[in-house]
């Protein structure tokens, strides 16, 4: 087999992936190095997404979502069903099959594509050289024009309460537990905190989230934000704002939590910990000396708006460099990167990235905030349509949350879309393609949306920004 490619990725996740496919598209001779373990030591491509993040917690998101609303709702439907109870070893079976079927769907589209799978370590080295350690110890030295780096990153560990499985564990041991923790805590209401938080409370764990901040989910429109925080603690999710952890130590089988608040140091015994509280790029080993490329002081590759790093040749692309760590953000970076390679026009725009939060309701988002916007200074006008006047969420059963779109007075151009509701992370599909063809809340109120849907809300919600909607009361 030649060592000499056109284009060499390291990192098999939804950043580079898609690079070494889009590149063999273009024509390219390209290798994809991936070094991920599964915890039964089987080599997967996929990345974070597809094995331990995205996927995984979907597919538990769904399960448990359908045992909440077979036990909860059910009944109003006029369906009786009293004896349902839960099975987690099946639901994690599932999972799991869930995740093999689609991380080896990925060496099918490489077998298609015409990539080379490479699974073990890939560095850098100097002049467009890689080196290759196979997860069998086989050393080969890789050159290519072009290199993609999409190493990704790893979870963040909390000084001051240390990993310890079972007890105190990442959000991928949190996506394995086998049986129900009676205690949950929770560090860090950010997304991954509030989905896993979510799986498990709905299963039955008294569940609390402690997060440091004193704004709940601070990232988001903050109308939003309140009917979530509503939402959560109506379901029972426990969230404490403020609250700062400042030490975990497993004894007897638990873990004692201390934290700060307002009122001085609280406790806490919790059965299992999940440390939610963020993610760091992940570039061990992965630079040789003399490559050029540099880290920044958080440790994020440095790239330019085109994903080029400092070295000539060499790009980086996904988690391990700067904006959202989304896999989709991932994914559009490696698609350009690869085209670009090729000569091709391609381009990444960073205003139109949708945000989704897979809990019930679901929340998701493009573009400003209404305080982004009025930091801004631009006159806005803003229409909300709530899902109670939605006749499809109320078939449903589903009619908590609202569509939320802002745009701008002077010319109508849609600033942000906010969903909060039923299927709100595919709603804001159409959001995010009207604003990435500069599309008037006009245009949206002009658009034919069938009926009855959930859809309608993001029509009605660009209607009563101009007080123009039909089915609510424009205020
Ligand atoms: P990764 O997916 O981390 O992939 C990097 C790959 O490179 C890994 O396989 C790693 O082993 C490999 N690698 C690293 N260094 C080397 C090396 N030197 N040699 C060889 N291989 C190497 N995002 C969403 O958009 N939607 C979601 O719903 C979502 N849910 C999430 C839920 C959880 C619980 C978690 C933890 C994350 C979630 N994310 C979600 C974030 C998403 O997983 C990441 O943004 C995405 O995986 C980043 O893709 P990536 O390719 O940059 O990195
Ligand atoms: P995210 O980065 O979106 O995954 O969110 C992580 C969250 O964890 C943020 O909202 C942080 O404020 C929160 N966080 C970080 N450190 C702590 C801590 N020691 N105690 C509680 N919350 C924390």
């Amino acid at each position: 087999m030649s060592d000499s490619f056109d284009v060499v990725v390291i990192g098999g996740g939804p950043a580079g992936y898609p690079a070494a496919i889009r590149a063999a598209q273009n024509k390219l001779s390209v290798a994809c190095i991936d070094e991920w373990k599964n915890r039964d030591g089987t080599a997967a491509f996929g990345g974070t997404c597809l094995n331990a993040g995205c996927i995984p917690s979907k597919a538990l998101l769904e399960s448990t979502e359908l045992y909440h609303r077979a036990k909860e709702e059910f009944a109003a439907h006029g369906i009786k069903a009293p004896d349902v109870t839960v099975d987690v070893a099946q639901m994690q079976k599932r999972k799991g099959s869930i995740v093999k079927t689609m991380t080896q769907g990925i060496l099918a589209l490489f077998k298609a594509a015409g990539v080379t799978p490479l699974q073990g370590h890939g560095k850098l080295l100097s002049g467009h050289r890689v080196e290759f350690v196979g997860h069998d110890g086989t050393r080969r030295e890789l050159t290519a024009k072009n290199i993609i780096l999409a190493s990704g990153s790893a979870p963040i560990e909390l000084r001051s309460a240390p990993f310890q499985a079972p007890y105190i564990v990442d959000s991928w041991g949190a996506l394995d537990f086998d049986s129900v923790p009676k205690r949950l805590g929770v560090i860090g209401a950010g997304v991954i905190g509030l989905e896993l938080g979510s799986v498990w409370r709905r299963l039955g764990s008294e569940a609390v989230v402690l997060e440091a901040l004193p704004d709940f989910l601070a990232i988001a429109d903050q109308q939003l934000a309140k009917e979530a925080l509503r939402g959560f603690k109506k379901q029972g999710l426990d969230v404490r704002l403020g609250a700062k952890v400042t030490g975990a130590t497993v004894a007897n089988g638990a873990v004692d939590v201390t934290y700060t608040d307002g009122k001085g140091e609280q406790k806490l015994t919790v059965d299992r910990l999940v440390v939610a509280i963020g993610r760091r790029p992940y570039t061990k080993d992965l630079l040789g000396p003399g490559t050029g490329v540099e880290l920044d002081e958080r440790g994020f590759i440095k790239v330019d708006h085109e994903c080029r790093t400092g070295a000539e040749g060499v790009w980086a692309v996904g988690d391990c460099v700067r904006g959202p760590m989304l896999a989709h953000k991932g994914k559009e970076e490696g698609v350009m990167v690869a085209d670009l390679i090729a000569d091709r026009f391609a381009e990444v725009n960073y205003k139109t990235v949708p945000s989704v939060i897979y809990t019930a309701p679901e929340i998701a988002w493009v573009g400003l905030t209404e305080e982004q916007v009025k930091v801004g200074g631009k006159p806005y006008k803003v229409g909300v349509f709530p899902f109670l006047a939605s006749g499809r969420a109320r078939a449903m059963e589903q009619a908590q949350g609202f569509a939320k779109v802002i745009a701008s007075k002077d010319d109508d151009e849609i600033l942000g879309v906010h969903v909060i509701g039923p299927m709100a992370g595919e709603l804001i599909a159409e959001a995010v393609l009207a604003m990435e063809y500069s599309a008037s809340s006009e245009d949206l109120q002009r658009t034919i949306h069938a009926h009855p849907t959930l859809a309608e809300a993001i029509h009605e919600a660009a209607l009563a920004a101009d007080k123009r909607a039909i089915d609510s009361i424009n205020r």
